[in-house]
Formats: C-alpha cells, sequence, structure tokens
C-alpha cells in the first residue's frame, strides 16, 4: 500500500485526520498509569467526562468502534438472543458480523428508509413473543449519524420508548454523534436520552487518532471492561490516546460546524454544475454514472483528490478537519476537468 501524499485532498473519510501538533503536544504532556489496573488518571478523566456529557453513570475508553459497538452487544444480549437492527447500518453490516461469531447473538436486521429510520410498524412486527420457535428480542440498535443525516429528535425518543415499552433495551452507534448534536443544536445528552448505551467514536471527525468510548451504567460499563479484557482491548498507558480525546473534546466539538459548511459549499458547487448530490452534516453523496466515472478518477489523480470513486451509483465524501476551503475548490475543479471530458 502506498503512503498518501501530503498535499492530497483526502475525502474518503473522516478518519483519515492526522493529530494536530498541538493535539501531539497534549498527548505527550499526559500523565498515565497501566489502565488493565485502572491506574491511568487520563484514561479515568476521559471516562468520566464522556459519561457526564452523554448524561450516563459510567463509560470505558475502547480501542475502535467496532469493539465498542460489540461490546454493547454481548453486555445487552446472551447466547440466543436477537437485536434488531437496520439492514444498512455498521453494526450489521461493517463489522464482520461478530456479534454472531463471539455472542451467538442473532441480528434481525430491518429496511430502512432513505434517511436511515425503520418504521415503527416493521420494529413493533418484528419483536418476536415468548415462544421457543423464536430467538429473544432484547435490543434495538440505532445509528446516528445516519451517512451524515441526523436522526430527528423525535424518532429517536419514540423509536426508544416504543421498545422500552416492550421490554426491549437500546443501544446507539453514535460514531458521529457530535457531528448530529452540532447540526441539532441538540446536547449530546438530551440525544441520548432513552438509550442504555451509547459509543462515539474520537478516530473520525473529532480528530484522534484512536478511540471509542461506550456510556452505559455502572453495571453495563463493570461487564464491558471484562468483555474488553477477552476481546484484547485491555491496554496499558492508554493516556497518551485518551489525553488526544480530551485535546478534541476542548478543541474540535464546535468546529464540527466547519466541517459542515465545506460539504455544504461543495453539495451547492455540485448542484451549479447540475450534478446531481445530497448532503448532510459532513457527507455529501454525489450520483456518478458509468460515463463520469472513469474521467473523474483520473481528473481527482490529476488533482491528488482521494476518493472512492465507483464505477457507477453513489460516492461518498467526507470533509474533515484536515481539508479547507482551497481543497474544497480543487475537487470543484475536479469536478469541471472531469466533465468536461465527457462533454
Ligand atoms: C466508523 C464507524 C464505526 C466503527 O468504528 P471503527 O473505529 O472504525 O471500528 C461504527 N459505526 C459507524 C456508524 C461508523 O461510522
Amino acid at each position: 500500500m502506498a503512503s498518501v501524499p501530503k498535499d492530497a485532498v483526502d475525502l474518503r473519510s473522516d478518519t483519515v485526520t492526522r493529530p494536530t501538533e498541538a493535539m501531539r503536544d497534549a498527548m505527550r504532556r499526559a500523565p498515565v498509569g497501566d489502565d488493565v489496573y485502572g491506574d491511568d488518571p487520563t484514561v479515568n478523566a476521559l471516562q468520566e467526562r464522556v459519561a457526564a456529557l452523554l448524561g450516563f453513570e459510567a463509560a470505558l475508553f475502547v480501542p475502535s468502534g467496532t469493539q465498542s459497538n460489540l461490546i454493547a452487544l454481548l453486555c445487552h444480549c446472551q447466547r440466543g438472543d436477537e437485536y434488531l437492527v437496520g439492514q444498512q447500518a455498521h453494526t450489521y453490516r461493517y463489522e464482520a458480523g461478530g456479534a454472531a461469531v463471539l455472542g451467538s447473538i442473532q441480528p434481525q436486521p430491518i429496511e430502512q428508509g432513505a434517511d436511515g429510520r425503520m418504521s415503527l410498524d416493521r420494529i413493533t412486527a418484528e419483536i418476536k413473543p415468548d415462544d421457543p420457535h423464536f430467538a429473544r428480542t432484547r435490543l434495538l440498535a440505532l445509528e446516528n449519524t445516519w451517512h451524515g443525516r441526523p436522526l430527528p429528535l423525535d424518532y429517536l425518543d419514540e423509536a426508544c420508548l416504543l421498545v422500552r415499552s416492550r421490554g426491549l433495551r437500546r443501544h446507539l452507534d453514535g460514531a458521529r454523534l457530535f457531528n448530529a448534536a452540532v447540526a441539532t443544536g441538540e446536547s449530546p445528552a438530551r440525544i441520548c436520552k432513552y438509550f442504555d448505551s451509547v459509543s462515539v467514536c474520537f478516530s473520525k471527525g473529532l480528530g484522534a487518532p484512536v478511540g471509542s468510548v461506550l456510556c452505559g451504567d455502572h453495571e453495563l460499563i463493570e461487564q464491558a471492561r471484562r468483555w474488553r479484557k477477552i476481546l484484547g482491548g485491555g491496554w496499558r498507558q492508554a493516556g497518551v490516546l485518551a489525553a488526544a480525546c480530551h485535546h478534541a473534546l476542548d478543541q474540535h466539538v464546535g468546529r464540527l460546524a466547519d466541517d459542515h459548511a465545506r460539504a455544504e459549499r461543495l453539495g451547492v458547487g455540485l448542484a451549479e454544475r447540475g450534478i446531481s448530490a445530497s448532503q448532510h452534516t459532513n457527507m455529501v453523496f454525489v450520483d456518478i454514472d458509468a460515463a463520469l466515472s472513469p474521467r473523474l478518477t483520473s481528473a481527482f489523480r490529476d488533482a491528488n483528490v482521494l476518493a472512492s470513486v465507483p464505477a457507477s451509483g453513489s460516492l461518498r465524501l467526507v470533509t474533515h478537519l484536515d481539508i479547507d476551503d482551497a481543497g474544497i475548490e480543487r475537487v470543484l475543479s475536479a469536478f469541471d476537468s472531469a466533465m468536461a471530458a465527457v462533454d
């Protein structure tokens, strides 16, 4: 694999951000201890801070969003239980089936609308009766933001209260929860109000090199600590990483609005060129046809723009900390070159 050229405009994902100098300074200064012993003061402070921010009793710092979601599922569900989840949800589709592989937990995927919502009727219909023919329906898992869209608060509340009334637990894959909070003006705690657990990523738009935090009550987080150890995620002087997350909370939350504004500028620029695209928070999805695809691939290569251009279908472009205004203009120019080549 080749490394990324220094001046690339890398729109593949918001995971590609590299720690800023200030973040690296914060990491270097961090007091640390052995986190398996619970001794790392920077990790402990991060866990307390994120729990308070999201309105939970406790939290656990873990290496990745995938591990965080998996641990949550393992805490909520026993062998032979099932969880209701979106057909396209990250937890179901992009985490290598971990809950089934390691927890004998059966997913019940449910069709989603274009806005990411599963209808409340479909959710209700998939809650199985107490009958030995069926897996025990234990949990509803939602994802916010959904392909950049913040889910409406009404929907989150209604879905959670519906399944709560049926005795189910609720998990939120909030990989980009802070994008949702900044875009809607709702506090993270309000968005998380009816969930039993929430996972947030620091390695995406918040710009930390590594790390996610799982929030829940004391009992869930105690169990989660055991599962993290089983999964090989018991780490030691992780305070150097937690320091990056503290720095991200201090410096990189409010500025997510800049990423959203740049994505909007990109979406508007594409619309001005007659290119069909939709934009929410820091993501732009562009419709690519078979004629444009090879032209755009070479225009991006010439302009040193990185993106995963499909042969046809939807191209996702993601803005983040390392994309500035000039970068957006370079991307739009590359579209101009590609379209000139098509005409
Ligand atoms: C990135 C992501 C994850 C997983 O995070 P990793 O740290 O890459 O394992 C989970 N859910 C969603 C919605 C994500 O975008």
